[in-house]
């Protein structure tokens, strides 16, 4: 593989940042990675374990001379970040993001973006449960999908360029728009990850009436969802706080039909159950097909991560 772009910043250093780090090293996509974050903390943890070639101690000492620049902070932070980053903008660089919303993020980064700059928004749909500098993986984006969000007038060579970033990074490209983005996360991400929560919750307030039971003899299903429930909270506050509208219109037809599960279960209605099953097992198979998950019992746990985002995902 050779160089996309001679030089990269990262800014923000978790777990998609530091995945993209590996990958980029892995595919030999750059000459040299910067990379910065907001904590001392986080910064001396990347030094110390190799994260990027040079981790600086402000955003604009990173960007500078950068020809690609990826914003990896949760949703609510891009905006504030981009503006503090936009005067040390090379002319010429394109910047990104990985946000898992898009309008929301192409609203609040666009108006940063200086003239002869570049803004090609992009979410990779990949991720795990965990977060931090440590967290992450040259793998996770290996057949993988990554949407970029071109604007009508985005630049097409940009565009062209990050998707070979992202392809040598072993990811599938396919380019998307943003308010379809976000309709589509809410159903195959952002809807889920709501409800994971929530059962999480309830099975906590029963927790406290049965003692340790739901802990000591929970079954492969709330398990699952206790894994997804464990995601970063800052970064799912965001999501939600950011793509409202498209979560709340599926939650509400996942409402409806949950009474119409429920309005069954009362009845006694077998074939309605059966048929709604046997529909949603189909899905299931869809996705195995295409190459998205494993069909090994209890999704390979032994042998492999899982992949929080990736599994509700195409
Ligand atoms: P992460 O592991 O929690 O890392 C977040 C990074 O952002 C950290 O370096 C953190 O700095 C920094 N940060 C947090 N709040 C900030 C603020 N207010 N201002 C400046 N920097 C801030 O998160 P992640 O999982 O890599 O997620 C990063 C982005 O990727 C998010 O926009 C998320 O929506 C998107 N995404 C996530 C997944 C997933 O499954 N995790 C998948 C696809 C896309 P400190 O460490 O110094 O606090």
């Amino acid at each position: 593989m050779s160089t996309v772009y001679p030089r990269i910043a990262l800014i923000g250093l978790g777990l998609i940042a530091s995945s993209m780090y590996w990958a980029i090293k892995r595919g030999g996509l750059a000459h040299e990675v910067t990379g910065f974050a907001r904590s001392s903390q986080t910064r001396e943890t990347a030094r110390h374990i190799g994260l990027c070639d040079q981790v600086c101690d402000t955003a604009a000492e990173a960007v500078q001379g950068a020809d690609l620049i990826v914003l990896c902070v949760p949703v609510g932070a891009m905006g504030n970040i981009a503006e503090e980053i936009a005067p040390s903008l090379k002319k010429g660089a394109t910047i990104s993001d990985v946000g898992s919303v898009k309008r929301a993020v192409i609203d609040a980064v666009s108006p940063h973006v200086p003239q002869g700059v570049h803004f090609v928004p992009a979410h990779p749909l990949a991720g795990t449960e965990h977060s931090g500098p440590e967290s992450g993986f040259a793998t996770l984006y290996d057949n993988r999908w990554c949407l970029i969000i071109p604007g009508h007038d985005t630049d097409a060579k940009a565009v062209d360029r990050l998707r070979s970033l992202w392809e040598g990074m072993g990811a599938n490209v396919d380019l998307m728009d943003a308010d379809h983005h976000d309709l589509v996360l809410a159903v195959t991400s952002h809807a889920p990850h709501l409800i994971a929560y929530t059962m999480v919750g309830v099975a906590d307030d029963i927790r406290r009436v049965t003692d340790s039971e739901v802990i000591n003899y929970s079954a492969a299903g709330f398990r699952d969802f206790t894994r997804i429930a464990a995601s970063d909270p800052t970064m799912w506050r965001d999501v939600f706080l950011s793509n409202k509208e498209a979560t709340l219109e599926i939650l509400g037809r996942f409402t409806e039909e949950l009474f119409a599960l429920q309005r069954a279960i009362r009845l006694g209605d077998g074939d309605h159950l059966h048929a709604y099953f046997t529909r949603t097992r189909g899905i299931r198979r869809d996705i195995i097909e295409a190459g998205q998950d494993t069909d090994k019992p209890n999704f390979g746990r032994t042998e492999r991560r899982n992949f929080t985002e990736q599994s509700f995902s195409k």
